[in-house]
């Protein structure tokens, strides 16, 4: 279907794990989808079967980079922005270039979205938050992230981000919308992605030993894919006065600890896998929880997938798409 009033949308990022079902999710809706992905840690396959549709087009370049005066053309209505290596091993690999990545890339977008009119989504990240003093984690809460750490290239970066959108907003310059996202899991994520969900599926799925971090006792709380492509849709077409939606929490609340997702894994998998201790990776939160209560009652969300269900799908397709595939990561 080759709509002219299909509203353009531009996705950065397009190519990864949430990328690629957004991109699905919009050419869904009817929407017009340009993706702009520079290949760091996304896939040109996970959009292959996307390429044959005419309302789809994808554009390779580095956010860090000016974006291509084409684009400048372009009569986007909307764009979100979620170019950035999010697995701690990929993103702490060139720091650097994560920290300029989210600075240089928000800045870019938003210039593309101030001469376009357009409203921007910025993807940020629970990891704003840091190891959290205050649980569950609310909106308001401002945080506790360690500057010159390991992983500050990335939560700093955010955070920055972050701040550039509410500039921008508070001028009036571009209407903004902020998604924190809690950890994210499902179909598409890399095997050598290095997260704990991929890691500890092939993991099993392979009978290698499980790489747990520390004891085990830290808390993450874990949302399928569909739920908060869902949850980003929803926040791009939220409106409010002014040009500041306030920032929301995407995430599911149900919270476990690491130990506890192992013990899930291997019962669903039925893997011999034995378990081995890793050192736990500097700043490594040791709870996290989302406060939803915001997106509950702005743009009506809550997840739907359980755990057992959505990781079933996550273990269903990684069986498929593993076979000869790596394994896992680890720091
Ligand atoms: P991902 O690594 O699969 O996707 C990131 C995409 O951005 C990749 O396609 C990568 O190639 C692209 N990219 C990276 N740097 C780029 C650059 N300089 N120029 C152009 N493209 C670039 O990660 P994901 O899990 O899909 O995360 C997507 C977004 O959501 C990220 O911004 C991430 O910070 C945020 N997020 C994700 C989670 C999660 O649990 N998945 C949690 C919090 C925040
Ligand atoms: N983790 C683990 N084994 C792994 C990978 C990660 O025990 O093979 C731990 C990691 O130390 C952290 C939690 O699992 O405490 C979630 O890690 P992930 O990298 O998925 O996300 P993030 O730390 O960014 O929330």
């Amino acid at each position: 279907m080759t709509n002219r009033k299909s509203p353009t949308v531009l996705v950065a990022g397009g190519a990864g794990f949430l990328g690629s079902h957004l991109c699905e999710a919009l050419l869904a809706r009817g929407d017009r989808v340009i993706c702009l992905d520079n290949f760091l840690t996304g896939r040109r396959r996970n959009l292959r079967h996307l390429e044959r549709e005419p309302r789809f087009e994808l554009i390779e370049h580095d956010v860090v980079r000016p974006l291509p005066a084409s684009l400048r053309r372009r009569p986007f209505e909307r764009i979100y922005n979620l170019a950035c290596a999010a697995s701690p091993p990929h993103y702490q690999a060139d720091p650097e270039h994560t920290l300029l990545t989210s600075v240089l890339g928000a800045r870019h977008l938003l210039m593309l979205a101030e001469a376009a009119g357009a409203s921007l989504l910025q993807a940020s990240t629970s990891e704003i938050y840091g190891d959290p003093e205050v649980h569950p984690q609310a909106e308001a809460y401002w945080g506790h992230v360690n500057p010159t750490g390991p992983r500050a290239c990335y939560d700093e970066g955010k955070r920055a981000a972050e701040t550039l959108c509410y500039d921008y907003a508070r001028a009036g310059r571009v209407a903004v919308r902020v998604a924190r996202i809690f950890n994210t899991y499902g179909p598409r994520m890399r095997a050598d992605d290095g997260r704990v969900v991929s890691n500890v599926v092939c993991q099993a799925l392979a009978g290698d030993d499980i790489t747990v971090y520390g004891d085990g006792s830290q808390t993450r709380s874990f949302c399928y894919v569909a739920d908060l492509i869902d949850g980003l849709v929803r926040l791009m077409a939220h409106e409010a006065p002014g040009f500041a939606v306030p920032p929301v929490n995407l995430g599911n609340p149900v919270e476990l600890t690491v130990s506890d997702l192992v013990q899930r894994v291997l019962a669903m998998t039925g893997s011999p896998s034995a378990i081995v201790t890793r050192p736990l990776p500097t700043d490594d939160p040791r709870r996290r929880r989302p406060d939803i209560a915001r997106a509950q009652e702005l743009l009506g969300w809550a997840p739907k997938v359980p755990l057992d269900q959505g990781l079933k799908a996550t273990i269903l397709w990684f069986a498929d798409e593993a076979e000869d595939g790596p394994r896992g990561v680890v720091v």
